[in-house]
């Protein structure tokens, strides 16, 4: 049997850096960690990546931040997508509470207003009318997709596979591409305006739903207790890993690449936060010169997978251009109609 087709995606939060367990910052965000993006967009460069970068109205309204992703579309060899921060994106409304620092929170008048001021900065700043969305801390819900595709989005990455928290979940949501229906955003529906293609997470076992709903009861009381979750990772017998070089090593990684593989996934979506490109930023990363150790992470998964898979590498909206079709389920895709230029 020959290698299987992948299309490789890499999207980047592209965002202010501040301590995650602290206040959301509204005004005067601090966006040093954009210097460090040259630096990644050559290394993306060297390994063939076409990254995506969701920028969010405080990197978008700063000038070396603007400067720098305008840079980056004109040379074509990455996206810009929007991105959505509800605490430092206006017109503001008050305090961001925790439940509304979630997009899927927010009163829909207060999104609308939001998206055209993020998308207005995006257009004037960077000089792109983006194409690609994803909520700040995740999440989606049918209205919102409406309203996204009615502003020219084609393609959405919000949906976070396997996720709930005490104010959103994702819980039942394909992980794989599905053109998200507008009546309920975590399943497949009617409308093909607008394609969700969620990062990719999954189980090192090969039904994901089966082991999802194991995982989700030992995460609960009574079981929790007993630190199962710890002891099925620890012994490898039930894994779950989201493929983001932050916050999983590549050891995981590529066990999840792998199942990914097994299960005929069309695209292997890998995603990171810009603050995590300098140290000790938000707290998410802990390590010494997390640069070199975010790069070291993405090379090792991608000398792996280039070995077991034909990998084309494009970005979110050319993603969705290859597995755009007019069937009822997004086809993997065929390599011959591969072109960028
Ligand atoms: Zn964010």
């Amino acid at each position: 049997m020959g290698k299987p087709n992948v299309l490789f995606v890499l999207t980047i939060d592209t965002e202010e850096e501040w301590q995650w367990d602290s206040e959301f910052p509204q005004h005067d965000c601090s966006v040093k960690n954009v210097e460090k993006l040259p630096a990644f967009q050559d290394f993306c460069q060297s390994l063939g990546i076409r990254p995506t970068y969701f920028v969010d109205y405080a990197v978008a309204n700063n000038d070396d931040g603007s400067r720098i992703l305008r840079e980056f579309v004109n040379s074509k060899q990455a996206e810009v997508g929007a991105h959505l921060h509800p605490w430092c994106n206006p017109p503001y409304f008050g305090k961001t509470t925790e439940a509304e620092s979630h997009v899927i929170n927010l009163p829909e008048e207060q999104v609308v207003q939001k998206l055209d001021e993020l998308n207005r900065v995006i257009n004037e700043k960077i000089g792109v009318t983006p194409r690609s969305f994803r909520s700040g801390r995740w999440g989606m819900k049918g209205k919102t997709l409406e309203l996204l595709a009615s502003r020219g989005i084609t393609v959405d990455s919000s949906v976070y596979p396997f996720y709930e928290n005490p104010f959103f979940h994702c819980k039942g949501a394909p992980n794989t591409p599905y053109y998200p229906s507008f009546d309920n955003a975590l399943q497949p529906g009617s409308q093909r305006n607008i394609m969700e293609i969620p990062v990719t997470a999954g189980f090192n076992v090969m039904n994901d739903s089966r082991a999802d709903k194991i995982h989700s009861t030992l995460s609960k009381p009574p079981f929790s207790a007993f630190k199962m979750v710890g002891m099925l990772w620890h012994t490898k017998i039930l894994k779950k890993i989201y493929l983001s070089p932050e916050m999983t090593d590549a050891k995981s990684m590529i066990e999840l690449c792998d199942s990914s593989l097994k299960k005929e996934h069309p695209v292997i979506h890998m995603y990171l936060h810009s603050s995590s490109l300098i140290d000790g930023a938000t707290g998410l990363l802990t390590a010494d010169n997390a640069f070199s150790l975010i790069c070291a992470r993405i090379a090792k998964v991608l000398e792996h997978l280039e070995s077991h898979a034909n990998v084309s590498f494009c970005t979110i909206s050319e993603a969705e251009t290859l597995l755009s079709n007019k069937n009822d389920v997004v086809q993997p895709y065929s390599f011959k109609e591969a072109s960028y230029e």
